[in-house]
């Protein structure tokens, strides 16, 4: 099994103590050489600020290549393309474009008067720039808003053809989720790299809610085998062999590439990546 490239999402911080913790994630996981590195956009908008100054900052005090998401909510598309501006004129060139979802309380999307309707015609006015390399969400359970999984797919590809060039899944706790999603993106035309996005369980019952809240099943397996590690304070021990085993199931199925879900705590998924032979840099150049 060789090793696969890495890339790691973070949220920006809204506190000292965060903006702290969040930097100590990001020297924490850098040796390890990530392609890239991207910053969530609050849900509503609401961290359009944040992510902006945590994008910036990480560009330009960290080296690593640093990507921007950016969703169409409570926005002109104006406002929308401006804030990419933003982005572009900090150097930033890499973005994952997504509508976003319903602010709290509203049931389903309502694109803001005057803003993108969908992620579609978002990704469209970002590639007509020409600024950015873009990439977008894709649900291998398919989305909760997806009438079934052949809509779920064909809005991916016409994701992928309005102008992305890569697509991030959603989590998911078995490799044959993502194999058969992967299969029927194949089946449907899509020739673009589907990356695997892998969220380190640091926190039982919290990812037990945001499970449900994003329809990733929990395999009764996963379930029964974290409330015996609960019991014996072993969660941390089970979270790693876990994602371990789940990460070498997908390279063994050709996957090239492993996205984490970072929570902006580094230290599951650098176990995790150590386990699977990514190494840091600094003691890659030692060896050799
Ligand atoms: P889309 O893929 O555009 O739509 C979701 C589904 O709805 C599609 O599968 C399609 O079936 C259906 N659909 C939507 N519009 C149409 C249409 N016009 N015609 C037909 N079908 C349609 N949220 C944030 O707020 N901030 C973030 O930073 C953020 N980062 C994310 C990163 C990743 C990798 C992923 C997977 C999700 C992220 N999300 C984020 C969550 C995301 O905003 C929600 O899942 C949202 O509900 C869908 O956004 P999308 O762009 O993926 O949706």
């Amino acid at each position: 099994m060789s090793a696969p490239s890495v890339s790691f999402e973070f949220f920006p911080p809204k506190s000292l103590e965060a903006s702290f913790r969040l930097w100590d994630t990001v020297q924490s996981l850098a040796p390890l050489d990530p392609r890239f590195v991207s910053v969530t956009y609050g849900a509503g908008g609401t961290t359009r600020e944040l992510t902006r100054d945590a994008v910036a900052t990480l560009h330009n005090s960290s080296g690593l290549n640093v990507a921007a998401h950016l969703t169409c909510v409570e926005a002109t598309k104006e406002e929308t393309l401006a804030i990419a501006q933003d982005f572009a004129k900090a150097g930033v060139r890499e973005i994952v474009a997504l509508r976003g979802d319903p602010p709290k309380g509203a049931a389903n999307f309502e694109p803001h008067p005057g803003g993108f309707t969908d992620s579609c015609e978002l990704i469209s006015a970002l590639a007509d720039t020409g600024d950015f390399t873009i990439r977008v969400g894709a649900y291998p359970e398919k989305h909760p808003d997806a009438a079934d999984q052949q809509a779920n797919i064909d809005w991916l590809k016409r994701k992928l053809d309005a102008g992305a060039s890569e697509a991030i899944t959603q989590f998911f706790f078995e490799a044959d989720t993502f194999f058969r999603f992967r299969d029927d993106c194949t089946k449907a035309g899509i020739e673009a790299p589907i990356i695997p996005g892998i969220l380190p369980i640091e926190n039982w019952s919290g990812t037990r809610r945001f499970a449900q809240a994003c329809g990733a099943t929990i395999p009764d397996w996963l379930s029964d085998a974290f409330d015996k590690a609960q019991r014996d304070d072993r969660e941390e021990l089970l979270a790693i062999a876990v994602a371990t085993e789940l990460c070498s199931t997908l390279i063994d199925g050709g996957v090239e590439h492993l996205h984490f879900y970072t929570l902006n705590r580094p230290d599951l998924t650098r176990d995790i990546c150590h386990a699977l032979g990514v190494t840091p840099k600094a003691e890659l150049r030692h060896v050799a």
